[in-house]
């Protein structure tokens, strides 16, 4: 995984998912220009992607589809249960506690975390809800490395700085806060203020959008 270029890695869930559609359909094979089709990602940049991974189609034969799937699935860890945590169960948190990525049976949020006594010491939608006190602890228990952040902006570095502390490698922002980490831990900004005024500002300024991006 180490040599493929971030943009490869965003766009194998893009092929994983399709791909998982083509088994169901039962197809064995795929061409990149079928692929292409499918997905609008152009066929040099399949091919290109695909070479990564030491996947090289035939001429004529294409991709074997099932071996491609077995390379994703391990890649994208799809083929074991990841136990993620969340901090700050506000409404964003709550949204995510009830939609707790249930269309994937491979990602799972498993502890759940805030400051409010109100809510600490209760279970919402499965997942129960800790004090901070005991993140290390479940943390540790759990084998969590990776933890969703919706605590209020102005807590959010504190809260990042815990988390760290905590042994967390992978943190999901979706506060609107860039937060500041050691080398060695992943941030993910999920911005969806800033994602939907993008949009509109597009779609002010240069209308719908047709075939190109
Ligand atoms: P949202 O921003 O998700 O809409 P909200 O407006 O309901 O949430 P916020 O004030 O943003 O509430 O807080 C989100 C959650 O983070 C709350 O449940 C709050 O108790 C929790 N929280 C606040 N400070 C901390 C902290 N230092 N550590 C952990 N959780 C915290």
């Amino acid at each position: 995984m180490a040599k493929i270029p971030q943009a490869t890695a965003r766009r194998l869930p893009i092929y994983y998912r399709y791909l998982n559609f083509l088994k169901d359909a039962g197809k064995e094979r795929v061409s990149s220009t079928e692929l292409a089709e499918a997905v609008k990602i152009d066929s040099a940049t399949i091919r290109r992607d695909f070479s990564y991974f030491g996947a090289l189609g035939k001429r004529g034969y294409g991709y074997h589809v099932d071996s491609l799937l077995a390379f994703f699935k391990k890649t994208l860890s799809q083929d074991k249960l990841t136990n993620v945590a969340l901090i700050g169960v506000g409404n964003l948190g709550h949204a995510l506690l009830n939609f707790n990525f249930h269309q994937s049976n491979n990602v799972r949020i498993s502890a759940a975390f805030d400051i409010n006594d109100d809510i600490t010491g209760t279970i919402q939608n499965g997942v129960p809800v800790y004090p901070m006190a005991d993140m290390q602890e479940q943390l540790t228990v759990q084998q969590i490395e990776v933890a969703i952040l919706t605590v209020p902006a102005s807590v959010a570095q504190s809260v990042a700085d815990q988390m760290i502390a905590a042994g967390v490698k992978g943190i999901l922002n979706f506060t609107p806060m860039r937060i500041a980490a050691p080398e060695t831990v992943r941030i993910q900004n999920v911005d969806l203020t800033n994602e939907l005024q993008t949009l509109i500002y597009f779609l002010d300024h240069f209308g719908p959008k047709k075939d190109e991006e």
